[in-house]
């Protein structure tokens, strides 16, 4: 069985609305013309039930089986990013500075087309909750959403979510057991010395040295803390201090980022990124602030729900485009605070077009349309796949 029949016949109008999303990007919990438009094409389809609220702009549709059964859950992502674009396309962000550069635009077109397809076949015995949820690229939605009581309100067996995967050939769906994407945590340094004239330097103490000898340090935490068979990174991506040639300043901030996949990792990033900053800035007489915030977990999938996914995979693009993921990326994705609560698998779906095809959160990115019917037949395809058959 490759792509629907029934969803290759409206590829055009996924299209017109995966362009109307694009026009329209909007930030993390600001997603409320997104949310509308879902909730207006859920009500179109004939979906049983839209439920709003959930995470502010979060919409989950109930479409519901021929006869009862199991309950299974599709998730999408709804935000964009604050990114000016610059792709060119006749549909691009009409808000300057925010665009669609993830693809999120895509996803949400996908789980509508499947929401279509399935309230209007119903070949199915059970439920099925598509799930739009906000705040993907921070904030944090799809916790938000399993902490406001997703999974209570509307129980479900298993949970699936997909990612556009630009690095990858058109059309060929990536899987992997396991850890697939990193666990998440934010840093912020502010480092306290003492201003003084930069010709003076013996009366103060300054910040900008202190914080040079703490990035130098960080870079012993993953090549002497860490297990060299496990992943890590930290990275300080931002260094704020001093405005002019010959002052020292009091202060420098810093900013930056770590990843990993076990727990007992995250556990050394932290205990480390802390100790040595603090340490290392009482050892020169100045004073550090550290935060280390986790942000998301990492996103786990579940051998048994990866299985089921890959056969609805291999039923819309055939075996030899569904392959086996060699690494997890250092992205985060907090669909792993789905996968933490229910059983489930996320899988990566190539939209590659050529060797120049610029990569997600690039101001050239756009979702590559080709992928709607094949995003929404995998959906339905699991649907009927997992959910009894009905005459
Ligand atoms: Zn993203
Ligand atoms: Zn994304």
């Amino acid at each position: 069985m490759p792509v629907i029949n029934r969803i290759a016949d409206f590829h055009a109008d996924m299209t017109e609305w995966r362009h109307d999303l694009h026009r329209h990007p909007e930030l993390a919990l600001q997603e409320h013309r997104t949310s509308q438009v879902v909730q207006d094409k859920l009500r179109s389809f004939g979906v049983d039930e839209i439920h709003t609220g959930l995470a502010t702009t979060g919409v989950v549709g109930v479409i519901r089986g021929r006869e009862p059964g199991p309950a299974i859950g599709f998730r999408a992502d709804m935000d964009a990013l604050p990114i000016l674009e610059e792709t060119g396309a006749a549909y691009a962000s009409e808000t300057p500075g925010v665009m669609h550069a993830c693809g999120h635009d895509g996803h949400t077109t996908m789980l509508l087309g499947a929401a279509r397809y399935l309230a209007e076949t119903r070949n199915f015995a059970g439920t099925i909750y598509v799930i739009f949820q906000p705040a993907e690229e921070r904030h944090g939605g799809a916790g938000i959403m399993v902490r406001e009581g997703l999974f209570e309100r509307f129980p479900m067996q298993q949970v699936f979510g997909m990612h556009n995967w630009p690095s990858a050939p058109e059309g060929v769906f990536l899987w992997r057991d396991g850890p697939v994407m990193a666990a998440v945590a934010t840093i912020e340094i502010t480092v306290t010395g003492t201003g003084a004239h930069g010709a003076m330097p013996h009366a103060g103490v300054d910040p900008i040295l202190v914080s040079a000898a703490i990035i130098q340090a960080f870079q012993s935490i993953i090549a002497r803390n860490v297990d060299p068979t496990e992943g890590g990174v930290v990275t300080i991506g931002a260094i704020n201090g001093g405005h002019i040639h010959n002052v020292i300043p009091e202060t420098v901030s810093m900013m930056g980022t770590a990843r990993w996949f076990a727990p007992s990792v995250g556990d050394i990033l932290e205990s480390k990124v802390k100790s040595l900053a603090t340490s290392i800035a009482d050892g020169f007489g100045a004073k550090a602030e550290v935060a280390f915030e986790r942000v998301y977990p990492a996103t786990v999938n579940d051998p048994e729900a990866m299985a089921m996914a890959r056969r609805a995979a291999e039923a819309v693009q055939g075996e030899a485009r569904v392959q086996h993921m060699a690494r997890p990326t250092m992205g985060g994705e907090d669909f792993s605070f789905m996968l933490n609560e229910k059983q489930g698998a996320y899988m990566m779906l190539g939209g590659g077009r050529g060797a120049h095809d610029a990569n997600v959160h690039h101001p050239k990115y756009d979702f590559n349309d080709a992928l709607l019917p094949v995003g929404a037949s995998w959906f339905c395809t699991l649907a009927e796949q997992l959910l009894p058959r009905t005459a």
